[in-house]
């Protein structure tokens, strides 16, 4: 079993596999099961992780999500309706998920008064360059769930000032050559 750090120190040796990583260009493209909804995102996005608290489980269906969190104005819905579905999240904040009217399938959320979007990665057309750079909430992770690669390990959410760096390590590894 691998330890948790306490702090993002374990992202510095992530930046390593940065020359083995092709930037993806952009716009990203990418959409919903069924197609009706079709989104571009303009610019990088400011970080992958993967979440693997209980709640994450649930909303997927799944063993963890992946949250590809993106400057607003860079998100573009280019066709398709979506619905909204609101709630409380687990840290106290208005939520919402954005669902395919048409194949119920979930593309994106957002938080209240948050600058940022949280587009689902799998949703991409290309997920071929997706490596979480972090693991929120190992704690809860299956026991299955073997991480390699030298991504940080959080138990539970990291703070904002463990996410800076983060959001630093990420940006410096999509830097254009
Ligand atoms: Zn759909
Ligand atoms: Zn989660």
């Amino acid at each position: 079993m691998r330890s948790i750090p306490s702090s993002a120190e374990g992202v510095v040796g992530g930046t390593s596999a940065a020359s083995e990583r092709k930037r993806p260009s952009l716009p990203l493209n990418g959409g919903c099961a069924c197609g009706a909804i079709r989104y571009q995102i303009r610019a990088m996005p400011l970080l992958l992780y993967a979440c693997h608290c209980t709640d994450c489980q649930r909303h997927s269906g799944s063993a963890f999500s992946l949250g590809l969190p993106v400057a607003a104005p860079a998100f573009h819905i280019e066709r398709g309706r979506a619905k909204a579905w609101s709630f409380v999240g687990a840290a106290g904040i208005p939520t919402r998920f954005w669902f395919c009217d048409t194949c119920g399938g979930r593309v994106w959320g957002e938080r209240d008064g948050s600058e940022r979007v949280n587009v689902r990665a799998g949703t991409l057309d290309d997920t071929s360059w997706l490596v979480p750079l972090a693991h929120y909430f190992m704690r809860s992770a299956q026991p299955w769930q073997r991480l390699g690669g030298d991504a940080a390990e959080y138990a539970t959410l990291p703070s904002e000032t463990e996410i800076l760096p983060l959001v630093q390590a990420w940006r410096e590894l999509w830097q254009p050559n």
